[in-house]
């Protein structure tokens, strides 16, 4: 618990912008926000979220930009950048707990950088939606794993400071990312209940995909999936899909099940919120354009070159015959 403090000052430190800080509204909570409190809330009335007194934006029920969303197509992403995701190594040990509606995991040391400009990212905590939340244009996605991030520095103006990872996985092999979860569930299995566990693999899953440019993304403008449903978070959902066995699924399903403060909908999934069409897609690995020029493009340039050098010295040539023939004629009168 006094680990659990610390880092919480750590970030309210660092994030001077959101001050206020509340373990009341969970799963995709960030606990820094200026939220106010939030009440008691279920699954089962995801319908009454706008009655909550912590929405007193109303988001819950006449947001615009609602979370989570069915991303129905794919549209030019050639201005998104590529992600450079790192530290994630430096991670050892992660506080877990069961916060009622789901399992959250603390988790600070990992980063991301836009590599356009630089920005930076740290990671604040991760959960998991089972089932998957958001819908992607493909079948199969049965869980949801989301780390929520904040911008550092944060932003001195309005502009996005919070951002959320999406990863989605399907069932197949089992998954050594979610293992030292699965395995620590019977430590996790009631409200309030909390471990600490060994989470190795972030790293080289980011690795990986990044070595394989299989970094592709899409982007969109969405909100928290929980209370108070916060708007102006940017969401990036990552296309490569992991997976997670059977058994795996089903222990965290049977935890999710005892955890949502729900009586009848057994998961701690929002239904979606939005279809979107044409959503800003990156295709993954190294961009061709816009970074510089390519190997065409010098080519290109080098043949102009040589015909722009080849017609001035044409031209010259040209001049200095007139010249010459001027100077003859001239001569010729003289005599
Ligand atoms: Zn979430």
């Amino acid at each position: 618990m006094f680990l659990l403090k610390a880092t919480q000052l750590n970030f309210q430190v660092i994030f001077q912008k959101f001050t206020i800080v509340t373990r009341s509204c969970e799963s995709d909570n960030v606990h820094y926000l200026n939220i106010g409190k939030c009440d008691e809330w279920t699954y089962d009335g995801v319908d009454t979220w706008g009655n909550l007194r912590c929405d007193t934006t109303n988001f819950c029920s006449t947001g615009q930009f609602q979370s989570p969303v069915n991303i129905l197509s794919s549209g030019d992403g050639s201005f998104l950048p590529r992600l450079t995701f790192t530290d994630y190594s430096r991670i050892e040990k992660m506080y877990c707990d069961n916060n009622g509606h789901g399992i959250e995991c603390e988790f600070f040391n990992g980063y991301y950088v836009n590599d356009d400009n630089g920005e930076t990212f740290q990671s604040a905590q991760f959960h998991l939606h089972i089932l998957s939340e958001e819908t992607l244009p493909r079948p199969g996605d049965v869980v949801s794993l989301h780390i929520v991030h904040l911008q550092n520095p944060s932003p001195s103006t309005s502009k996005i400071a919070i951002s959320v990872i999406g990863i989605l996985f399907k069932i197949g092999n089992a998954s050594p990312l979610l293992d030292p979860i699965v395995q620590q569930l019977p430590n996790l299995q009631l409200e309030g209940n909390g471990t600490t566990i060994d989470f190795p693999g972030f790293q080289q899953y980011f690795s990986d995909l990044r070595a394989q440019n299989k970094d592709s993304y899409w982007n969109y403008p969405g909100s928290l999936t929980t209370p108070p449903c916060t708007e102006k978070i940017d969401w990036t959902v990552l296309e490569f899909q992991p997976t997670l066995s059977q058994s795996q699924f089903d222990n965290l399903l049977a935890t999710i099940k005892v955890t949502t403060h729900s009586a009848t909908n057994k998961t701690n999934r929002r239904p979606v919120q939005r279809k979107l069409y044409n959503v800003p897609y990156y295709p993954g690995g190294p961009r061709s354009t816009s970074h510089g020029p390519t190997p065409s493009s010098i080519a290109l340039a080098v043949i102009v070159a040589i015909l722009l050098v080849v017609v001035l010295v044409l031209a010259v040539l040209l001049i200095m015959k007139s010249t010459s023939s001027q100077e003859t004629h001239s001569y010729s009168s003289v005599q």
